[in-house]
């Protein structure tokens, strides 16, 4: 035997080359292995680890033949094309084990230790046909302590990295990059050693002679390794800019989810509390009904309408309206237990979800306890809102199934409110039938309206010294086709809360004026006095409506007196003054009525543009047993007079009250002892009859004068 010849590295580029044909490969191929790995539909994972094996396993390969070219040799060399194709197909079958192992699911070791040792088995089997590819005679020669230490290294190189790709792949980002470089530079390392270390092993005799006669060592070792190079060159572009595709995408799915959650987000919450609105409640509510049953349980809900929010709302700016719900939102959510549900079903309106309230006597207790938490809480800060809820409770099952309960609790609520509300009631049978009666007066005043089915019936105002007519106040009666006279006790606030009081106030001023102009031509005008709705008081044309009435039937406005009741009159705002001072410019009388019931101050007193105050009935009831009611009388007479206002005293039913407020000073009198408000023909007769002086009480009064 010949002295056999060790191969001798000698071109130190393509030593260098073949590492980083490895490294590269082995990148390109953990991409693959990615994609494999996150694939969901199997043809796109069997086309991505085809498409992967040829990558890796053909830049395996090319490693090699690069590796090889590195070596100067004692011969011509060259290789056999039939087994340099077979290591190619060697490489090809190592990169699908390494992909399949590194993609796998399953959780069993051996279900990657396998396919990742076959990797290395059929790498290293790859080198070996590939050097037996230059077909030498003699034989190549290798030393097996090299060819084992070589292999060891390799297939180590194999199972950690399979065993690091399994940790990277669910890795994201930065992390992820920095676990495929340390995973490719493993694997890419590992065949460079192996292959040099083979490369050390392999010995050749000098008298060898070369059989192969395809491809020269160094022709083929730049092609193919520039070959590789391209190919993978490319591959790594292409699955870069598919990872950004991809990243894009994710992101953009991102932003559409962020879309898709502020959208849900705005179907099931009120956008001032934030808290759900009613299509989450009635859901919870079913829920919970269902709940219920099977437990046989009960629940309860709870709705809470603030008092007098619209006013809340429109004195002040809209962050004052929003900062009063919000906070009561927060009370709300304070109060109950985790376990229950708040909901805000539009504005003021809150519901409360209480399971397992036995007999309802809990909510009873919440609804008191958040009833005292609003009416303290603003007196404690300063910035909280000062405002009241009227609070309704109803229970299931008792009173009602899982679509009645919110309806009941809120005519509860309104019951609650009808109390004078700041309180809670618990939801009563009858309440329904109130409220149906309600609804069912306003259907008839709606058609009254459109019918014009009212009217105008007056009572006299007398002159206390001299008994003699002073005017008329006009007092409004709706005629209802099966009830008869209806008092406007009964239908002005209903007008008032749903917007009909307006169309019934104008025609009042109209009436009234023509009522005048009527008696003006039958030969005696009577100073008429109207009742104002604070509702008509806020329009800034109502002095103008009046003009153009008085104007339609040529009566001197000085004949038209307008009573407005004190809390409406002192509405102590800039816009009320000016509205009133318009009045007075018209020419019209402004007089307050129920004098004593507001809470006037008397700076403002002195500014308004009024004539007359009606000092109110409550005060004159008593007038003759209490002391406290006579002093409070005649400080208003006096006060009244001291800035220069004349004073009707309204409700004078006997003659004692009447002695009374003539010695007080009183300047007008109204009540039932003169007489009660009649119809206009009626109100004539007793005008002529006063004057043919044959009424005892009238004719009383006269003498006093
Ligand atoms: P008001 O303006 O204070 O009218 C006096 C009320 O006391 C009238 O009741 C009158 O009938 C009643 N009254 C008069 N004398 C006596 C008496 O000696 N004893 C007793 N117990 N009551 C007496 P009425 O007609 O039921 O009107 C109630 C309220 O309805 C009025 O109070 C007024 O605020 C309002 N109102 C009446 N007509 C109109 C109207 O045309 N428009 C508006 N917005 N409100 C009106
Ligand atoms: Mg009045
Ligand atoms: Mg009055």
């Amino acid at each position: 035997m010949n002295a056999a010849a060790w191969i001798v590295v000698r071109h130190w580029p393509a030593v260098a080359a073949s590492a980083l044909l490895a490294f590269l490969a082995t990148y390109v191929a953990l991409e693959f292995a990615l994609r494999i790995y996150r694939a969901t539909d199997p043809v796109a994972k069997r086309l991505w680890l085809a498409v992967g094996a040829v990558a890796m396993g053909s830049g395996l390969w090319a490693t090699h033949f690069v590796g090889m070219s590195a070596a100067g040799y004692p011969f011509q060399a060259a290789y056999e094309t039939g087994t340099t194709l077979a290591s190619w197909g060697c490489g090809v079958l190592a990169a699908v084990a390494v992909l399949v192992a590194a993609a796998r699911r399953d959780a069993g070791r051996v279900a990657w230790l396998a396919p990742a040792l076959l990797g290395g088995v059929l790498a290293i089997v790859m080198h070996y046909v590939g050097t037996e590819a230059l077909v030498v005679v003699p034989a190549v020669r290798y030393d097996p302590r090299f060819v084992a230490v070589a292999s060891l290294v390799m297939l180590a190189g194999s199972v950690g990295t399979v065993a690091l790709f399994r940790v990277l792949r669910d890795a994201d980002g930065r992390s992820r990059t920095r676990l495929q470089v340390g995973t490719a530079a493993l694997f890419g390392g590992s065949l460079a050693a192996m292959h040099y270390l083979g490369m050390a092993s392999t010995g050749f005799a000098v008298d060898t002679v070369c059989l192969g006669r395809g491809l020269d060592v160094s022709v083929l070792g730049g092609t193919v390794g520039f070959a590789a190079f391209v190919f993978l060159a490319t591959m790594l572009l292409m699955t870069t800019l598919e990872r950004r595709a991809d990243l894009r995408a994710k992101r953009l799915d991102g932003s559409l989810d962020r879309v898709r959650e502020e959208l849900r987000y705005v179907t099931f919450n009120d956008p001032v509390t934030g808290l759900p609105n009613r299509l989450v409640f009635q859901d919870r509510l079913k829920q919970a009904v269902a709940r219920a049953d099977r437990a046989g349980t009960s629940l309860a809900v709870v709705f809470v309408d603030l008092d007098d929010f619209k006013a809340v709302d429109h004195s002040w700016t809209d962050s004052h309206g929003e900062h009063t719900l919000r906070h009561v939102a927060a009370v709300l959510e304070d109060v109950v237990r985790a376990s229950d549900s708040v909901a805000n079903v539009g504005g003021d309106h809150f519901l409360l979800l209480m399971e397992k309230v036995d007999d309802g006597q809990i909510a009873g207790q919440v609804a008191e306890r958040i009833a005292t938490i609003l009416r303290s809480s603003c007196s404690l800060a300063s910035d909280a809102p000062r405002v009241t809820a009227s609070i309704g409770v109803s229970v299931y099952p008792v009173d009602g199934s899982s679509s009645t309960l919110v309806g009941n609790a809120s005519a509860a609520a309104r019951a609650a409110h009808a109390d004078g509300g700041n309180g809670y009631r618990f939801f009563e049978a009858r309440m329904n039938a109130e409220a149906h009666a309600k609804a069912q007066w306003l259907d008839d005043l709606r058609r009254g309206v459109e019918r014009g089915d009212f009217e105008l019936h007056y009572q006299p105002k007398v002159h206390a010294r001299s008994g003699r007519i002073a005017g008329a106040e006009a007092l409004l009666r709706w005629r209802h086709p099966e009830r008869g006279l209806v008092s406007p006790a009964v239908f002005i606030p209903l007008a008032e809360q749903y917007g009909l009081i307006n169309a019934i106030g104008s025609w009042v001023i109209d009436e009234a004026c023509r009522q005048m102009g009527a008696w003006r031509d039958a030969g005696t005008l009577h100073r008429i006095a109207i009742n104002l709705s604070v509702h008509q008081l806020r329009r800034p044309d109502l002095a103008d409506e009046i003009a153009r009435a008085l104007a339609r039937h040529a009566i001197d406005p000085s004949y038209l007196v307008c009573e407005m009741t004190e809390s409406d009159a002192m509405d102590d705002s800039v816009a009320t003054l000016d509205r009133l001072e318009r009045l007075r410019t018209v020419g019209v009388q402004l007089s307050i009525d129920d004098f004593g019931t507001g809470y006037s101050s008397l700076s403002y007193l002195r500014r308004m543009p009024v004539r007359q105050i009606k000092i109110d009935q409550s005060f004159i009831g008593d007038l003759e047993r209490s002391d406290e009611d006579r002093s409070i009388v005649r400080a208003i007479i006096e006060l009244a007079h001291a800035l220069r206002l004349e004073v009707v005293a309204e409700g004078v039913e006997t003659d004692a009250q009447r002695d009374i407020l003539q010695a007080l000073d009183c300047d007008k009198l109204q009540g039932y002892l003169f007489a009660r408000s009649v119809p206009p023909d009626e109100f004539v007769r007793f005008v002529q009859s006063l004057a043919s002086s044959g009424d005892a009480f009238m004719g009383s009064l006269l003498e006093a004068a």
